[in-house]
């Protein structure tokens, strides 16, 4: 009994392993850029609802830092960390002087096949008082994204509960949406990150730290190891 069950337990490690093993691939889309476009595009397919192609996003208070480039920042060191673990990482840019709407990064999303779609933002309110991260993801009722909003929530979820784990930051929980562009023409599993408050100075000062900017990666890709059952 003892010698059958060795063999088998060799022979499945041998079939569980194939030579090459296809990467999952993650597609990573640092919110916004230079300057916002103002032109309005369909909120999802068939809508008759439109919003800006992409909004120019919040700034700083403390570090006079535009949204923008803060994303950008963080995106960059999450794809070095997901290619360190063994991600394909496709980008939806790497510069800021781009123009691309939101529909427009879900289509790099959807072409790349991506396993997982991650939206990294900032966020801002008229309350200087107002801080914490949040994590959100399509909601239940939404008509545009049924096939996706079971391993969207749960790919939030992990990420969320990863990034609190990391940073120890306060948080503001995961958070269902149905009036994203960039969520309701995905066709791939998607997450959007809003890592913390740039209007209030002590989360803005942090959010630029590489200390702090490194436990937040670390957070977000100990989640999608765990998605992905790693
Ligand atoms: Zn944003």
């Amino acid at each position: 009994m003892l010698t059958l069950l060795g063999i088998f337990v060799i022979a499945s490690t041998a079939i569980a392993q194939p030579a090459a093993v296809k990467p999952y691939v993650i597609c990573i889309d640092p919110g916004h850029q230079l300057k916002g476009n103002n032109q309005l595009e369909p909120i999802g397919p068939g809508a008759t609802v439109k919003k800006p192609k992409v909004s120019s996003g919040t700034s700083g208070v403390a570090t006079k830092k535009p949204e923008y480039v803060l994303n950008l920042e963080i995106s960059l060191k999450l794809r070095t960390e997901l290619e360190k673990r063994g991600y394909k990482v496709v980008m939806t840019r790497t510069t800021h002087n781009v123009d691309i709407s939101n529909k427009q990064r879900s289509d790099i999303a959807n072409r790349a096949k991506a396993d997982l779609f991650i939206r990294i933002h900032a966020d801002g309110d008229s309350s200087p008082k107002t801080a914490g991260f949040s994590v959100l993801y399509p909601s239940q009722s939404n008509k545009y994204t049924k096939t996706i909003y079971a391993k969207s929530k749960k790919a939030s979820e992990l990420i969320y509960q990863g990034m609190k784990n990391a940073t120890g930051a306060k948080s503001r929980g995961v958070v269902p949406r149905a009036d994203l562009t960039g969520f309701n023409w995905s066709n791939v599993p998607v997450t959007l990150i809003e890592a913390g408050f740039m209007t209030n100075p002590a989360e803005d000062r942090k959010l630029s730290q590489a200390s702090y900017q490194a436990l937040l990666v670390k957070g977000i890709s100990d989640g999608v190891d765990r998605y992905f059952g790693k």
